[in-house]
This record gives C-alpha cells, sequence and structure tokens, in this order.
C-alpha cells in the first residue's frame, strides 16, 4: 500500500510515518510545505528514497499536487498538512484560510481526479482520510462529551477554518462518492511537538527556570492523547474504518490546564530536583479571547467498531515527553529563536 501523507513533517504526521514504517509495510510519500511548524530534523531520518520519499510542495499548488498524484500512483491519501495553532489563527486568519480551507479543497479536487482513473479493485480500497480536531464542535459545559453527531460550533478562525474543511470533505463524499473517512481527535502531546503548543512550551520554560504562563484561571479542560495513540488510531480508521463515516479519537484523560501544567512540574522536580519547587514558575496571563471552556470526547465508536483503545495512560505518555525533551534539546534549542518559537513562546496555549 502507498499512502500520501500531507502534513508529514508536522507533529502528528511524522507519527504517522513512523508508525506506518516500523509496523506496516506501506510506502509512504511525504508532502510538506516546510512552513515554521516542521523541523527539517524530524522527517530527515526516515527518508531513505525507496519506501519513503518526499515532496517538499505547498498543498495549495494544484499542479504540483496533481503531478505528485500521477508520478506516485498512491492508494490512500492521509490529509494532515495544516495551520493548527489557534492563537496565530486569531492574530493572521488568512493562511489558515488558504492552507487548511483551500488546500484541503485541492487535495479533495486532485483525489477525486485520480480516483475516477482508476479501475477495478484499486477504485475500490483507495481512501481520502482527513485528519480533524474536536475543537469543530465548539465549548462544552460541565458534563457531556462530543459524539460524532454533535452539531459543530467552532469558536476560533482555526477550528472555523477545520470545520469548512470538515464539510468540504463530507460534500466530496455525497456529491462525487469520493471514498472519504474523517476523525476528529483531542489534543494531541508527546515528542516533536512545537514548542509554541502548551506542554512541551512549559516543560521547556520549566527546564529553564522561565516564567509559566497560563491563560486566566487555567480552568480550561481538555482531553489529552499521546501522539504514538493518535497514530495508530489514524491508521485504523484509514485500514478498516466505514467510508463516509465520521470518528471521534480521544484519551479518556480530562485535565485542566492548570492540573497539566502542576503535573509538569511536579514530574521535573521529581527527575531534576531543584531549590524552589517549580509550581512557583506559574504566572497567570489574560485570557485568549474566544476561549473555549471544555472539550471531551466520547469514543465509542472508535473502540466498538474498529477495536481501538489509547494504550499509553496521561501519566505515563507525560513522563516519556518530559523525558524526551530533556534528552532532545537539540532538537529544540534552535526553535527558542524562531519567530514562534522565540518572541511568541509565552503565550501558553493548547492547539
Ligand atoms: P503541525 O503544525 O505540527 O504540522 C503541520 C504540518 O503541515 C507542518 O509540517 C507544516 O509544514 C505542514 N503544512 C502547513 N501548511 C502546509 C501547506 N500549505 N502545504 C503543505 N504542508 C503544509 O500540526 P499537527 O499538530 O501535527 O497537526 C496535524 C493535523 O492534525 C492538523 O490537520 C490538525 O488540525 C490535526 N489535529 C491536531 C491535533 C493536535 O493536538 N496537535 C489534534 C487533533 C487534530
Amino acid at each position: 500500500m502507498k499512502i500520501i501523507i500531507t502534513g508529514a513533517a508536522g507533529f502528528i504526521g511524522s507519527a504517522v510515518c513512523r508508525h506506518l514504517l516500523r509496523d506496516t509495510g506501506a510506502s509512504i510519500v511525504c508532502l510538506d510545505k516546510m512552513t515554521y511548524a516542521a523541523h527539517p530534523d524530524t522527517l530527515a531520518p526516515l527518508i531513505d528514497g525507496d519506501r519513503a520519499v518526499f515532496e517538499p510542495i505547498d498543498i495549495c499548488d494544484r499542479a504540483e499536487v496533481e503531478r505528485v498524484f500521477r508520478e506516485h500512483q498512491p492508494d490512500a491519501v492521509m490529509h494532515l498538512a495544516a495551520e493548527s495553532h489557534v492563537d496565530r489563527s486569531i492574530e493572521i486568519p488568512g493562511v489558515f484560510i488558504e492552507t487548511n480551507v483551500v488546500g484541503t479543497y485541492v487535495m479533495l479536487e486532485a483525489s477525486r481526479l485520480y480516483w475516477a482513473g482508476l479501475t477495478g479493485g484499486r477504485r475500490d480500497q483507495f481512501r481520502f482520510h482527513h485528519v480533524s480536531t474536536d475543537e469543530v464542535y465548539g465549548s462544552l459545559g460541565a458534563t457531556g462529551k462530543f459524539t460524532e453527531e454533535t452539531p459543530y460550533a467552532p469558536s476560533s478562525p482555526y477550528s472555523a477554518s477545520k470545520a469548512s474543511a470538515d464539510h468540504l470533505v463530507g460534500a466530496w463524499f455525497h456529491t462525487h462518492g469520493l471514498p472519504v473517512v474523517i476523525s476528529n481527535c483531542s489534543n494531541n502531546y508527546g515528542p516533536y511537538q512545537f514548542p509554541e503548543k502548551l506542554i512541551p512550551l512549559m516543560i521547556i520554560n520549566a527546564l529553564e527556570g522561565k516564567p509559566l504562563p497560563v491563560y486566566g484561571a487555567g480552568a480550561n479542560v481538555r482531553d489529552w492523547l499521546y501522539v504514538e495513540d493518535h497514530a495508530t488510531a489514524l491508521v485504523r480508521i484509514l485500514t478498516a474504518g466505514v467510508v463516509g463515516r465520521k470518528y471521534n479519537v480521544g484519551g479518556d484523560a480530562e485535565r485542566s490546564n492548570l492540573e497539566v501544567v502542576h503535573a509538569i512540574c511536579d514530574a521535573l522536580d521529581g527527575m531534576l530536583p531543584g531549590k524552589r519547587p517549580r509550581r512557583d514558575l506559574i504566572t497567570h496571563v489574560a485570557d485568549r479571547p474566544g476561549h473555549d471552556h471544555r472539550y471531551a470526547i466520547d469514543a465509542t465508536r472508535i473502540r466498538d467498531e474498529l477495536g481501538w483503545t489509547p494504550s499509553v495512560t496521561f501519566e505515563a505518555g507525560l513522563r516519556r515527553t518530559i523525558e524526551w525533551y530533556l534528552h532532545n534539546q537539540t532538537w529544540w534549542q534552535p526553535l527558542r529563536s524562531s519567530v514562534y518559537g522565540g518572541q511568541r513562546l509565552g503565550l501558553g496555549a493548547p492547539e
């Protein structure tokens, strides 16, 4: 099986690539524009020019995307490329509309034209897997969980752009019959995450003794999933999911932002005892506009239909993540001086 993976150099895309190469016989075609969020050293070790090839292209460039389909003749597409940081979407929404909406449209059209030219079993087996977020559902109160039937109510330019993309994917299924699957996942954490997101930002700042900025009271609640568990869920959905269906993916690990930051501080205090507890570094900053209060995932469908459940608890995953950032400082140190790794560090924000 040959799979085009867009956003392959990013946090989740690269985890999917590592999983496919390590645990399956699939070959991969890695598409990535290499934005600020793509670290060159994340994907490079995987590319061997045989089972894994790299196409450094923009998914909005239709001619280039069509060339990639012609040259590589894929059996499936896993579409992860996106602008993914909520704070940036508030400041510069245009690029989110361009990549997340127009880029998804280009991927869908290129897939449709390519799929229309396939015959027999290859046509039947082709899949377009769109990877999306639980943020499309908007905010929950103190109770309840998002199911696949929850109506969309996105709050941020990021989540609105992802919701738009989800609807386009649905339209290409209903109108053209393109064999799609969509997944909506909660917040991921783990190795290789760009340190603009909550968990790596807090780990790195806590390591360096810098302030740990928490939005408002830190009471916003997210469900957290270890990235390698998301990668296995995505491949399960691609290979066994029902065409035209949506699957929610979650870690069954709801934590408030403050609980997450406390857990990081306490784990680091245990690993690297210092003079004063790292919780003292926490500073509360003005809340993000439109900040959703709570997200929680009902993952019954993927569990019952596809037999997938997360394998890593939040505590174990967090410990692995902290250890990874401790042992891979050469990966993240250069990012400290980049635009969103330096100037913007100070905005602690999940997804
Ligand atoms: P990321 O920002 O780490 O990676 C995105 C990748 O897409 C980067 O490598 C970037 O270079 C690439 N990219 C951006 N614009 C591109 C373009 N125009 N053409 C080609 N490549 C482009 O993001 P991530 O956290 O790995 O998220 C991947 C996907 O998963 C996104 O679609 C996101 O919406 C979704 N998602 C993320 C989370 C999470 O917690 N991180 C949760 C649920 C869903």
